[in-house]
């Protein structure tokens, strides 16, 4: 259980003055408030909990964290989130620092290591929320930042080519090296979830900057874009919000598939997309199917999709899943037998971010917990990762030990699931126990609802349709309800 009023404070020097130790230690539980709903609860407890703020300095917070293998983990896979974090609590002017207590094996004094966040600029997305869903302001002001947004971890040279991708990979490639000046324009890459759309939508930005330093691009995933469209109409700024986007070299739009159904957004995009290709400039855009399939799209959008290339990426076959298995574990330092790749890249077939959740729990074995990576404890973690859909199938729970777990989830009172209210901080864990009842309870929805301080069963399977709903469009909701799930299968 995540204990966000409890922050592990022991390591923390006692030289520092009481009201210092306050700033910092509030600062960083900021902070966590902030990155729990965007991380998912595995990954926060793995990664996030074990760290302790050290002080807060001129803006500067500096964090103790476990090794030095914590700490490029942070750095690749949590900057971004990390900074924009810090930003929001700190202001513009904040920063982080890590320190890393370095222990020399040699019989020599262990030393300390502190390495500044290796980050210029946060990136412009909207802000984090903490897990009521609120905003928070950044308080350095207003200014607004124009950044690419591209995570500079996604690049082709560790984008594993196989049979799969071959085809996209190239094609990505070749528009990368002419942006806007080849025929793939528009360029759409499309596949199932966990595929590497996103990394290679991506790698194709990363690779422009590399080699087109001045050239202008901009990535946002569709959400984002209705989400600030829908902010901009408010404030009355469409004018503000097409501008940048029409300022773009290069435009790359990930999951087009969730402008279905939102026809103000579409019509801003179809303009967008009008403008800048008759300029000449390059778009960019991933879904999770092949354009024609995506419902709710206008025919005037879907036809200029049309214009340039689209091309999907493919389940891996076995050879590139084994190359990426392996990949991913000597890129942590750690090598591991062959009989382990192979029944890694038999038995993880699906996605290939399953397949990268295996290695890195493994490496987290390996590395944290001192294990051997043996077959055993291979078969252990994939049987955990892949499998808890399945064993959670064939367990019950009752509806009361459902509703404790998440109250106790979300500090609440079971009594607080009870209510109709709609504000969120009440409403999302209501709709989410209800839910799980509906899916792990031994009883009939007419019995949960019920239970629920005597409501409708339709309320049930009004919160069952909403839930998957925001599953298919969110990822950090989809991955906070596969920790409750996780949660649930751990309770006997
Ligand atoms: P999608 O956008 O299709 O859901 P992602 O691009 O987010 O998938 O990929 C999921 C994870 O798998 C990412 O961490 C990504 O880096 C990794 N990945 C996907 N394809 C490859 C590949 N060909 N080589 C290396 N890593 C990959
Ligand atoms: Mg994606």
């Amino acid at each position: 259980m995540i204990d966000l009023k409890k922050p592990s404070v022991a390591t923390v020097p006692n030289t520092t003055a009481a009201n210092k130790q306050q700033d910092h230690v509030t600062a960083w539980q900021q902070c966590l408030s902030l990155i729990i709903p965007a991380v998912g609860e595995q990954a926060f407890q793995t990664w996030f909990q074990p760290i302790v703020p050290i002080q807060l300095t001129d803006n500067v917070l500096v964090i103790q964290v476990p090794n030095h293998f914590f700490y490029e983990w942070l750095e690749e896979h949590y900057v971004h989130i990390l900074k924009r974090a810090i930003v929001q609590i700190l202001g513009l002017q904040g920063k982080l620092e890590y320190s890393i207590v370095v222990d020399q094996n040699n019989g020599k004094q262990p030393y300390t290591l502190n390495i500044p966040q290796n980050i210029q600029a946060p990136p412009a997305q909207r802000p984090l929320r903490n897990s009521m869903g609120q905003g928070v302001v950044v308080s350095g002001g207003g200014k607004e930042l124009f950044d690419s947004n591209l995570n500079p971890r996604y690049t082709f040279s560790n984008f594993i080519e196989g049979e799969c991708n071959r085809l996209a990979r190239a094609a990505g490639m070749s528009v990368a090296s002419k942006p806007g000046f080849t025929s793939f324009n528009p360029f759409l890459v499309y596949s199932g979830v966990g595929l590497g759309k996103t990394h290679l939508i991506q790698a194709i930005g990363n690779e422009i900057q590399r080699l087109h330093p001045r050239h202008q691009i901009l990535y946002i995933t569709s959400e984002d874009f209705i989400a600030q469209f829908v902010d901009a109409l408010k404030l009355g700024e469409v004018r503000r919000f097409v501008g940048q986007f029409q300022k773009a070299d290069t435009l790359i739009i990930d999951d087009v598939q969730f402008f279905a159904g939102k026809d103000k957004s579409q019509e801003q995009f179809f303009h967008i997309f009008n403008h800048l290709h008759q300029n000449g400039k390059q778009i960019i855009m991933s879904s999770d199917c092949a354009p024609k399939d995506i419902k709710g799209l206008m025919d005037r959008l879907l036809s200029r999709f049309k214009w340039g290339a689209t091309i999907d990426l493919q389940v891996p076959d076995y050879q590139t899943r084994t190359a990426i298995v392996q990949t991913k574990l000597n890129a942590q330092g750690i090598q591991v037998s062959d009989d382990v790749v192979d029944f890694l890249a038999q038995h993880v077939t699906d996605n290939i971010r399953t397949l990268e959740s295996v290695a890195t729990t493994l490496a987290l074995h390996y590395t944290i917990g001192k294990s051997a990576l043996t077959l055993e404890l291979a078969k252990s973690v994939v049987s955990k990762l892949c499998n808890t859909a399945e064993e959670l199938s064939e367990k019950r729970f009752s509806v009361a030990q459902i509703q404790q777990m998440v109250a106790e989830h979300y500090y609440l009172k079971v009594s607080d699931l009870f209510s109709s209210s709609r504000k969120p901080e009440l409403a999302v864990p209501r709709q989410i126990a209800m839910y799980l009842c509906a899916q792990f309870s031994d009883v009939s929805n007419k019995v949960i609802a019920s239970q629920f301080g005597g409501k409708d069963q339709s309320a049930i399977s009004h919160a069952c349709k909403a839930v998957d709903k925001k599953m298919q469009k969110d990822e950090t909701y989809r991955k906070l309800i596969g920790a409750l799930k996780a949660k649930l299968s751990n309770l006997r």
